[in-house]
């Protein structure tokens, strides 16, 4: 193996995204990922690279990521990375970065993202945005990024340097009252743990599927590299309630806090109504009215279903974050100020309990007439 030098930007070239699987199936997030992957990657004429860790028969699962705009996936099958562990899925990721000097590496802010991305990014001395909402390679892109969400004047906008070709690594900061945008100039790989569902997923390609080579790299592992032992993996029993994969939520803010119960029920049956699912602000988690898992925003999930119901929910920027790319936007509270209607393609300004039910019940007279 030629020297490793993390200085010699020259040397690294292709966009890798780590692509998770747990209990040997792919994790959606990946599509998200490979498909942003490709955006940079046509801006640096690289490629794209799937690196996919697993038991038997992993690779077969990883095909798909061709149709989404993977060239290439780099499969590693052995018992010992069937279920992950950081020790096992560091050291050989490392050994594949240090063998082959991707540019950048893009990882889900999942738990196992989470637990991997700073290990590999010390290890490989180089540095790692979190969490990123917003990612950048072309900067004429960038700029206009910037002009269409920040309040950031021309003259500064002006002076950024156009054939720049840095990742521009974007998330929010000091508790989403700001974005950030940061960029690992001197080192690399350039990593970022992106948030699932922020990025759109590519529309599938079976011609790409059928066009994507599936490479299976020498790389060594063995019981002494691992220093824990998974002994089982416990499924939570509850069922969570999936927002990132919904068409429709209904979510509900403080505005249900004269009847909780009621005001959850009737998100219930507005949700159940249209086939979608509740969604909350975390003024509800924090009271402790429902479960963590339907939290919306900054520190919650991001969604964009087609139709996004907030009932009794001011627009507060943390949860305007993670709801505001909805493509259609409802909005019922009794504050005709409240911010949620300046993103709102329909506000309704009334009391959520006299509002909905008249809702539920046009829908139902809707269905009906059919
Ligand atoms: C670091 C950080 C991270 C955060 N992350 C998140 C996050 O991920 N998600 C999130 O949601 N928040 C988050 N927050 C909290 C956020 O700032 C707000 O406090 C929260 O979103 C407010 O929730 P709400 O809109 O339900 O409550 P409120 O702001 O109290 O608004 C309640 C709204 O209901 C309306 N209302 C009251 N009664 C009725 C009625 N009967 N009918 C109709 N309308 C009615 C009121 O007019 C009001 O607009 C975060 C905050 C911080 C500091």
């Amino acid at each position: 193996m030629a020297e490793y030098d993390f200085k010699d930007l020259a040397a690294f070239k292709g966009v890798w995204v780590f692509c998770e699987q747990r209990g040997g199936k792919l994790m959606p997030t990946n599509e998200e990922l490979i498909s942003e992957a490709r955006r940079l990657a046509d801006q640096l004429s690289e490629e794209v690279v799937g690196v996919v860790l697993g038991g038997a028969g992993i690779g077969k699962e990883a095909k798909v990521l061709g149709g989404f705009g993977a060239d290439k996936i780099l499969v590693c099958e052995d018992p010992l990375l069937d279920v992950y562990t950081t020790d096992a899925y560091t050291k050989v990721i490392v050994d594949l970065v240090k063998e082959q000097k991707p540019e950048v590496v893009l990882i889900g802010a999942t738990n196992i993202g989470r637990d991997l991305a700073p290990r590999l990014a010390a290890r490989l001395h180089t540095g790692l945005t979190a969490d990123c909402t917003h990612l950048d390679i072309d900067s004429v892109g960038y700029v206009q990024f910037l002009r269409d969400s920040s309040t950031l004047d021309e003259k500064i906008l002006g002076g950024i340097d156009l054939e720049d070709k840095t990742l521009k690594m974007t998330r929010p900061a000091f508790g989403g009252h700001l974005m950030a945008t940061i960029i690992i100039p001197r080192f690399r790989p350039q990593m970022a743990t992106v948030r699932p569902g922020v990025m759109k997923k590519a529309a599938f390609d079976q011609a790409k599927a059928d066009a994507l080579v599936v490479e299976t790299p020498a790389f060594s592992i063995s019981k002494d590299d691992i220093k824990t032992e998974v002994l089982s993996v416990e499924k939570a029993a509850k069922k969570l309630v999936d927002l990132i994969g919904a068409d429709i939520i209904v979510s509900v803010g403080r505005g249900i806090s004269k009847d909780v119960a009621g005001g959850i029920k009737l998100a219930e049956a507005l949700a159940e109504e249209l086939g979608g699912v509740v969604g909350s602000s975390r003024a509800v988690v924090d009271s402790g009215w429902i479960s963590p898992d339907h939290q919306v925003g900054q520190t919650g999930k991001t969604v964009h279903p087609t139709m996004y119901i907030a009932l009794g929910i001011s627009g507060a920027i943390q949860h305007l974050a993670g709801m505001q790319e909805s493509e259609f936007i409802v909005a019922v509270n009794k504050n005709d100020t409240a911010p949620i209607f300046e993103v709102a393609d329909i506000g309704i300004c009334g009391d959520l309990f006299k509002v909905a039910p008249l809702l539920l019940q046009a829908i139902k007279d809707e269905k009906s007439a059919k």
